[in-house]
């Protein structure tokens, strides 16, 4: 459930008019809920009230400040994967002692940063990466507190670029591997063996995967506690897939709870998820204005004035977004490429899409995009930075604002020999 909705035909953030906003910042630009942040979280947090457990949100997937803090005052925690990510959760005021670090390629400067703010746990995902960690937290007299990222072999995920939990996926341990790295690990300096982690992918619309990854790792930590270890925390990932407007619904948050209290009650562990896409993906939308309307004898362009540098999904995930007209308007549907102004054939948004018939001009919204959208904008065709904007109730705040020329060459030099 999200907050953008038609009022007397006209597209509102919460009690925000959008058409409005687009006068007021000028296209394209991102709007978020802050209402919808918070349901999302609480509806999530609510499915496990009965349980342990730590929410670290995924902040790949939405990593502006006020979105952090937003989610920081429901009591999240925070799921990192860069150095860069762990200033922004600290920022915010995510307390350190609920992050946690992931990622297949930790350096040591940021193992070193996580040690020394003290983080909750790291997700490491090979031996030469834990003796990497143990090496730098002696040095530093710290323990790092870990979960050793297992790869089940199990195949999921919305795109083969988002499926992680397969053998031949870059991810986690190796199955066959893990029980001897744990041995290996409990006898390791500066390493304090807390956990097993597991992540299997992203936008997963059903529970079989979770379940078959779950159980797998269930029986993991029974093994693994007859080896003499102690595991007292199981970080179960992120990846539950969001409704975007087409495909079967993914399970509900409740459903999900559900299923992995089943798997996991006998084994008395702390529960970590790492959602980002379930928080962040409804609770966002991406607004632009039609600049032509383009006819040819194959096809009917809609050109915007948004393109894969502003959101890069369908091209990079052939991902499907919804596209509605800001002013709702009955009448005539056209079938419409809706396409960017960049010079690349993917940037397209939709293909033969049926909409109501727009005009230069026009406003649409591209829905279901607060999650891997703004986080994966660049500046390609020279085009700024697209602006975010957070909206709460009647108010709203430019919480990225879209930079001038002046700021984006700021960090371009031009060398003594050509000045
Ligand atoms: C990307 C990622 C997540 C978040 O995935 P969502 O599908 O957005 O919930 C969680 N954990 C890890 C390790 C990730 O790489």
């Amino acid at each position: 459930m999200h907050h953008f909705a038609y009022q007397d035909g006209r597209l509102f953030a919460e009690n925000v008019d959008i058409e409005t906003l687009a006068i007021d910042i000028g296209t394209p630009f991102y709007v978020y809920s802050e209402a919808t942040l918070r349901r999302h979280f609480r509806v999530f947090a609510d499915a496990f009230a009965d349980a342990e457990i730590l929410v670290a949100y995924s902040v790949k997937a939405n990593s502006n400040i006020a979105v952090l803090k937003t989610l920081a005052s429901e009591g999240a925690g925070a799921d990192v994967v860069s150095g860069g990510e762990l200033q922004r959760a600290l920022h915010a005021g995510i307390p350190p002692n609920k992050i946690v670090f992931s990622g297949v390629g930790k350096t040591r400067d940021e193992m070193r940063a996580a040690l020394t703010a003290d983080i909750y746990q790291f997700n490491v995902e090979s031996e030469p990466e834990l003796r990497a960690l143990g090496d730098i937290a002696v040095s530093l007299s710290k323990t790092a507190s870990i979960a050793l990222r297992i790869n089940p072999d199990v195949a999921a995920g919305g795109h083969e670029k988002i499926s992680t939990g397969k053998a031949e996926d870059k991810f986690g341990v190796p199955w066959s591997q893990a029980r001897a790295l744990y041995s290996a690990a409990r006898e390791m300096p500066g390493i304090a063996v807390k956990g097993v982690d597991v992540h299997i992918g992203s936008q997963i619309a059903d529970l079989a995967p979770f379940e078959a990854a779950f159980k797998k790792v269930g029986s993991l930590i029974t093994d693994l506690r007859a080896d003499g270890n102690v595991i007292d925390r199981l970080d179960l990932g992120g990846g539950l897939g969001i409704p975007y407007g087409k495909g079967a619904a993914p399970p509900h948050p409740d459903a999900y709870a559900k299923m992995i209290k089943r798997v996991t009650a006998p084994l008395g562990v702390q529960l970590i998820f790492e959602p980002g896409r379930m928080i962040a993906g409804n609770a966002g939308i991406l607004v632009s204005r039609v600049i032509y309307v383009k006819e040819s004898e194959e096809r009917r362009f809609l050109i915007i004035d948004a393109a894969m540098n502003d959101l890069i999904r369908p091209a990079l995930y052939d991902a499907y977004h919804d596209i509605i007209p800001v002013t709702d308007r009955a009448g005539r549907e056209c079938i419409y490429d809706v396409v960017g102004p960049i010079c690349e054939s993917s940037d397209r948004f939709a293909k033969a899409r049926a909409l109501p018939e727009l005009e230069a001009g026009d406003l649409v919204a591209l829905m279901s995009t607060g999650a891997y959208g703004a986080a994966q904008t660049s500046q390609y065709n020279s085009r700024p930075l697209v602006p975010e904007i957070l909206v709460s109730g009647a108010q709203h705040a430019v919480i990225r604002t879209r930079p001038s020329f002046d700021e984006m060459i700021a960090n371009e030099h031009t060398p003594d020999w050509l000045s």
